[in-house]
């Protein structure tokens, strides 16, 4: 199959089967039963299950496909498949091809080596998967290997939640409940369902490979853990949407057909603002297909990028010194007759379900930001958040100057009017003029309003959005439910809303912040406002369990305080582990490759100065020279003892969290140290005896 000579519309989806191919390749009666579960309507019929298996497997042989999978999406944050084939042998010594329908609905992985926080032991290995119908199945090609995928929901055998789909199921249904309440109680009688929806930008970086292969770090860990800044970084501002290079042209234009192939919609390809650093993002969709889609994408963009002698790094902050990469989560809801609940229209003051829809997240965002915060906490996003563009780790929503002035009316009682934008004339008679938007955009801000929707942008890169997304979701429904009962008892419905709208303008005002949220004034007035800056991962796990966040989880039937406990148990234990590779890999590097070169030019130094001493010259520089990486060699040295019982001390160290602080208090300073020393030590070195490939060749050669 050459997709060369194929127009995009034939390739779009062409693997999955989707509701055109379910119409074509299912009973009526089947198909509308189907469609009624996936629309949220009425709960999946056993019934079906054998027709559906069947038309699928017809399908995905036709394809090509030998196997299918159940995929689903453990807390390692990563995707999880095991393959069966459809082969099932018969007595005559032939084969036929089967999958039946309790094989579509449910797998048996053995689910002892996921990690589940101590919702199981070892032993008890029994894990279910279930067919999550809300998101297409599809067929994937890897390599000459085609396989049936089907999404999937992952719990132990007592049915507590081991994955990251499950909540964002449950939170999506409690958003559609209470939302709905919400709509209903201000007099909406259309809508019978309201749905979160996810656009997620994807930012990487792109290197080539035979750089990434000499690089110990970046293959164990992801990211860089020496490496002196090159002489040029991003200053020159001349990476941001420049011209793709061809390379990477050719390298994107394979991601998105592979993508459409898997029905993801790429929409949006550009370079971004460190060398190196690119996005892509699709349009936006359901945040459960959306979140399935990103996970796609991130394998696709992997995969396509090895076929090019590139190596696609996803980690949050692959090198010091440039921007980081995140995700942009951008969040609204909407209802099954196409309303966005979050599209403040031409004249925002006056449109209710926009304002209560806009104060509710306002206010579930104040209230719970600490868990926000504690949903984008990772060990590389730990190195992003506060650095260079990044967000800083203190959660604000930025408005902009319409609605910020709508919330102020609101604070003093009442809003009876909307800026407007009006229109920009450039001057020119031959251009045309453009429509002004009511408020410029703010690139700095954690949680930015940004014309019909929020973007979330503290979403570490190689992150699920299944985390971040269902905590918002959640959050969102819990203060959706407040504000329901409230409607729904009041006497006048407007007036009530009033109030309320008032109030919460009034006592959440703190959140708002427009201005640059990477400035020094932003952190004090932060702190003066109360707002909470936790930088570190460690830290902001701390913060999850308490009662507070329990509650609010165990109210919208989200998670299970043992469930709640679970995933933060394992998001630290992930970070112990990660920073035990780091430190590790560290050592490596430094005692067997970076110590072993200084000491040979140290050692040519010596035998320099000697030769040139013999014969009477001055060898004052040489010397000078010699001192400086002498001296180098002795703090990176001391540093190497540092972190060996640093790491050691963590080792023995059997309760996680205190592991994690030893981490951080210990080992971590003096990985910094010894980076620093081996840093220095790379500006003076001779440049054909340093062992590992430079940021200026990394981020500058392709
Ligand atoms: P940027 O912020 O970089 O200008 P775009 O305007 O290209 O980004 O859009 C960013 C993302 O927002 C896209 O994935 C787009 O599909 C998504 N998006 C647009 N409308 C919504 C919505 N109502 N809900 C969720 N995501 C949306
Ligand atoms: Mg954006």
């Amino acid at each position: 199959m050459n997709e060369k000579y194929k127009s995009v519309t034939e390739i779009f989806g062409a693997n999955v089967f989707n509701d055109s191919v379910m119409r074509e390749r299912l009973p009526k009666e089947v198909y509308k039963s189907i469609k009624k579960t996936i629309e949220g309507h009425q709960d999946l019929d056993p019934a079906l299950a054998s027709v559906i298996a069947n038309a699928m497997k017809d399908w995905a042989i036709e394809k090509g496909a030998t196997h299918f999978c159940h995929w689903f999406q453990p807390m390692t944050g990563l995707t999880a498949e095991k393959h069966d084939s459809f082969i099932s042998p018969t007595s005559d010594g032939r084969t036929m091809m089967e999958f039946s329908g309790k094989e579509l609905f449910q797998g048996e992985p053995d689910a002892s080596s996921f990690p589940s926080g101590g919702l199981r032991a070892t032993f008890e290995a029994r894990g279910y998967t279930a067919w999550d119908c809300t998101s297409p199945v599809f067929v994937k090609e890897d390599g000459e290997n085609i396989t049936l995928y089907i999404p999937s929901a992952f719990c132990s055998y007592t049915g507590q939640a081991l994955d990251k789909k499950t909540p964002l199921l449950k939170s999506m249904n409690a958003l559609n409940k209470q939302a709905m309440r919400v709509l209903k109680a201000l007099g909406n009688t259309t809508s019978r369902r309201v749905v979160s929806t996810l656009g997620a930008e994807q930012e990487y970086f792109l290197i080539d490979r035979s750089f990434f292969e000499k690089r110990l770090d970046l293959v164990m860990t992801g990211r860089t853990l020496f490496g002196a800044m090159s002489p040029r970084g991003q200053e020159m501002e001349d990476h941001y949407f420049g011209t793709l290079h061809e390379r990477v042209a050719s390298f994107m234009h394979e991601v998105n057909i592979e993508l459409w192939k898997l029905g993801v919609s790429a929409k949006t390809q550009h370079n971004e603002v460190a060398p190196a650093q690119y996005e892509l993002a699709p349009v936006f969709a359901t945040v459960n297909v959306a979140t399935d889609h990103n996970q796609l994408s991130m394998e696709i963009l992997q995969k396509v990028a090895n076929r090019h002698d590139f190596v696609c790094l996803l980690n949050e902050k692959p090198f010091a010194g440039v921007n980081g990469s995140g995700k942009h989560n951008n969040w609204s809801m909407s209802t099954d007759d196409g309303i966005n609940l979050l599209d403040p229209g031409k004249t925002p003051h006056d449109n209710m379900v926009f304002l209560v829809m806009l104060c509710s997240v306002i206010r579930a965002v104040d209230k719970y930001s600490k868990l926000l915060r504690a949903s984008v906490a990772n060990s590389g996003n730990e190195h992003r958040l506060g650095a260079n563009e990044a967000p800083p780790a203190i959660v604000s929503i930025f408005l902009g100057t319409q609605l910020t002035d709508i919330i102020e009316q609101l604070a003093k009682g009442n809003a009876t009017s909307s800026k407007q934008g009006g229109e920009l004339k450039l001057g020119v008679s031959s251009l045309p003029p453009l429509p002004k938007d009511c408020t410029d955009r703010n690139r700095t801000s954690p949680f930015a309003f940004t014309g019909n929707k929020f973007e979330f942008r503290m979403v570490g890169s190689s992150q699920s959005t299944g985390g971040p997304m269902f905590v918002l979701n959640t959050i969102v429904a819990d203060v959706l439910a407040e504000v329901a009962d409230e409607l729904e008892k009041a006497k006048d419905v407007k007036v009530t809303a009033q109030k309320m709208l008032s109030r919460i303008a009034t006592e959440h005002s703190r959140i708002i912040f427009n201005g640059d949220n990477y400035t020094d004034e932003w952190v004090k007035e932060a702190q003066k406002r109360k707002l909470p800056n936790i930088p570190d991962t460690i830290g902001s796990l701390e913060t999850v369990m308490v009662k507070e966040h329990i509650d609010v989880f165990e109210r919208q039937e989200v998670l299970t305080k043992a469930e709640l406990g679970a995933r933060t148990e394992i998001l630290i234990e992930t970070y112990v582990r990660q920073k035990n590779i780091e430190a590790l890999t560290m050592l490596n590097i430094a005692k067997r490759q970076i110590l072993p070169a200084a000491i040979e030019y140290s050692m040519i130094l010596a035998n320099t100065v000697e030769s040139i001493s013999a014969v009477e010259v001055c060898a004052d520089a040489q010397k000078d020279m010699l001192k400086t990486v002498s001296c180098l060699i002795g703090s990176a040295n001391e540093a190497v003892k540092k972190l060996e019982a640093g790491v050691k001390k963590a080792a023995d160290i059997h309760e996680v969290l205190e592991k994690a602080e030893c981490f951080r208090d210990t080992a971590i300073p003096a990985m910094n140290e010894l980076r620093k020393s081996c840093d220095a030590l790379e500006l003076n070195v001779k440049a054909d005896l340093w062992p590992l490939p430079t940021y200026a060749e990394m981020l500058f050669l392709r």
